[in-house]
Parts: C-alpha cells; structure tokens; sequence
C-alpha cells in the first residue's frame, strides 16, 4: 500500500488524472511497482512548485483537456476511462491529433509529461520521487557509486555492485546541504588574484581547468613561478557527483554563459602545434588542453589529454634544469 502525497501543487483530481496517465505510459504486472509505489505524482507535484513551476499552467490545461475529450468521446473522464481508451487518448496527444487543442501544445505535453515520468521513476529519491530506490530496483540499477573499478569499468556485463543501491543520501550529500567549497589550500587566497604581481612569473597559465589544474603543481613543484588565471567558478568534490537530474541541470544551464558561448580559436583542420604542444610560429606559448584537439573533444579525451599535457609539461621543466631558455 503506498502513501497518498500531500498535494503541492495538483488538485486531487489532477493527481488522479496525471497518475492514470503515467500508469498507461509505464504499464506494470503485479510483480512490478507501478508508478504510484515509485511515487511519481510526489515528484512532478513537488518540481512543479520550484524548478517546474513554468510548466505547471501546461498541466492544468493538458489534463482538463484530456477529460475534456474523454467525456466528448467516451462519456466519462479520463481516470475513468478503460485502459485501451486511455492509451487511444494519449496517442493521440503524442501525435497532437485530439480535438480542440493545438497541436504543438499537445506534442509538447506528452514530450513533458515523458521526461517528468522518467525523471519520477528514475531520479535520485532525494528530489521525492524513486521511492525506496524501486524504479532503480527495478532497473537492475546500482545508483549512486563515486568510482568503479578497472575491472568494472572492462567489464561487459552491467555493473551491479553486489546488488547494493545507493543514493545521495547513503553517500551523506543532501540537496538542501550547501556545497561545501574545496578543503584550504596552502597559499591560496583569492583576493590576491586582483594585486598586482609580486614578482615575475616563468609560466602564465590562462584557464586552469582539468588541463591547468594538473600542469600547475607539476611546473611548481620543479621549482617555476606559476600565476593561472582562470576565469570560471569553483567546483568541487560536489559538483562532480554522479547525480543524472543534477548532471543534466549542470550540463544545461549551470556551466555558465561564458562556456556556453565559448568557440575554441586555436582549433584548425591543419597543425597549429608540434608534438611538445609548442606552438609552432611563436616561442614560448604552449596549448596544454582541448584546443589541440582538431575536432570535437567530447568523447572521452582527457585521459589523453593528461598524458599530452604531461608530457608536454616536462618540456619547459627540463629546458630550465639544463639552463636553457624556456
Ligand atoms: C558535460 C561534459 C562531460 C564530459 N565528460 C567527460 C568524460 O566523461 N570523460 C572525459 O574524458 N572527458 C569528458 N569531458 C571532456 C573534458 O571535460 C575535457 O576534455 C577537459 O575538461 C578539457 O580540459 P581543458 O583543460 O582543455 O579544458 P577545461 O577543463 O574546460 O579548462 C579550461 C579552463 O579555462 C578557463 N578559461 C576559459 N577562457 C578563459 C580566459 N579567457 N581566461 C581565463 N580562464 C579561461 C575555463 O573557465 C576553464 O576552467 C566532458 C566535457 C563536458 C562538457
């Protein structure tokens, strides 16, 4: 027996007719919870008050059309209606061919109404839907792991963990918990950053990224003056954690505008940089990151970015052992 949620947002009769829809577009056996057990309805009523609140008016219209059409063809409405009009219904909101409503809207209520019930049954159950991990149960999903092992990672059968499924909260994070900002880091004080310089710098490093943020302990440590200058937030540990709901806010929006407008200027079909990744016309300047790669760098690059960029980062280092120029 599942709990009834204490409405947010829906009437109850909203629930009820947003509940019978998602019951037909993710059918279940006895054997299987349904998506009242996984508490979908909890879910979507409570995004719907914050981080969906500008799709709550395409609720309240979507669902009283659909009862609308419901009584016009079937003389009752939709919760009502057997289970075979109901799937009629909702195709013909997936086609946007139901009387008396735009097409458009009705193609991008069901495209809604999709992505809210996948997010319902699949998302951590810290954003109140998932409930007790059953839609993770159900996929053979292990939830929430910070790392898997080589062997894991080579493996070509689904990682399971032992079948141990954790979340969020077994991993001690919280949505409500703010981010806990990177432990002190000896000499870091980010007001120095608007001084003038101390001193001269051997290497200025523009953006200190996943490429910046290796090369710069290396120089260093051999003994070079590093200043990086990077021009993006913090992220730590918390940014990282493998939650899909907020990976996918993240990669939307939360990259921030000057990542999103970026367009990588050193990348040309033709070789801008030698193998040391020194730029071939002017001494000095090195491309240690992504903007070598003549295309796209998003399939999983940066392990070998790390070994170009350490390597290259070797270079300098044992040009100035040597006494050389850098
Ligand atoms: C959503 C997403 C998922 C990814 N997943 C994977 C994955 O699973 N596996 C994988 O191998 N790779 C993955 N990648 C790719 C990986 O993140 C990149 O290959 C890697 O970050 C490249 O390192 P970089 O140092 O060249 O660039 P970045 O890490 O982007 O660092 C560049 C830095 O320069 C700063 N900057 C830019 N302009 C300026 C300026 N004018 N002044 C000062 N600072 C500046 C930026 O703020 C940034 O911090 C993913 C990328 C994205 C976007």
């Amino acid at each position: 027996m599942h709990e009834t949620p204490n409405l947010l947002v829906f009437t109850a009769h909203e629930a009820r007719t947003a509940e019978a829809i998602f019951a037909r577009m993710f059918p279940s056996t006895p054997d299987e919870p349904d998506v009242a057990e996984i508490g979908v309805i909890p879910y979507v009523d409570r995004a719907l008050t914050d981080a969906y609140a500008d799709s709550t008016e395409m609720y309240r219209q979507g669902l009283a059309a659909l009862d609308r059409v419901a009584e016009q063809q079937y003389k009752t409405r939709f919760a009502d209606c057997t289970p075979a009009q109901q799937d009629a219904l909702i195709s013909g909101l997936e086609r946007g061919s139901l009387p008396d409503m735009d097409s458009s809207v009705q193609k991008r209520f069901f495209d809604v109404l999709l992505a809210h019930l996948q997010e319902g049954l699949f998302a951590d159950p810290e954003y109140g839907g998932n409930r007790n991990k059953l839609g993770w149960k159900w996929l053979g999903h292990p939830g929430i792991w910070m790392e898997n092992s080589a062997e894991e990672n080579l493996s070509a059968e689904p990682v399971t963990k032992g079948g141990i499924i954790q979340s969020l909260a077994d991993l001690g994070y919280s949505l409500e918990k703010p981010l806990v900002e990177p432990d002190g880091i000896p000499g870091f004080d980010p007001r120095r950053s608007v001084e003038p310089p101390t001193g001269p710098a051997d290497v200025v490093l523009v953006g200190v990224g996943a490429m910046g943020g290796i090369v710069a302990p290396l120089l260093a440590k051999a003994g070079l003056r590093v200043v990086g200058l990077e021009a993006g937030p913090w992220r730590s540990k918390e940014s990282f954690i493998p939650d899909e709901l907020g990976s996918a806010y993240y990669c939307r929006a939360n990259m921030g505008p000057k990542f999103l407008a970026e367009v990588p200027r050193w990348r040309r079909s033709d070789s801008v940089v030698n193998a040391e990744l020194a730029v071939h016309d002017t001494p000095g300047l090195y491309v240690l990151g992504s903007a070598v790669c003549p295309s796209c760098p998003g399939i999983n690059p940066t392990l070998t970015l790390w070994a170009l960029c350490v390597r290259a980062a070797d270079r300098p280092v044992a040009r100035l052992r040597s006494g050389a120029e850098l």
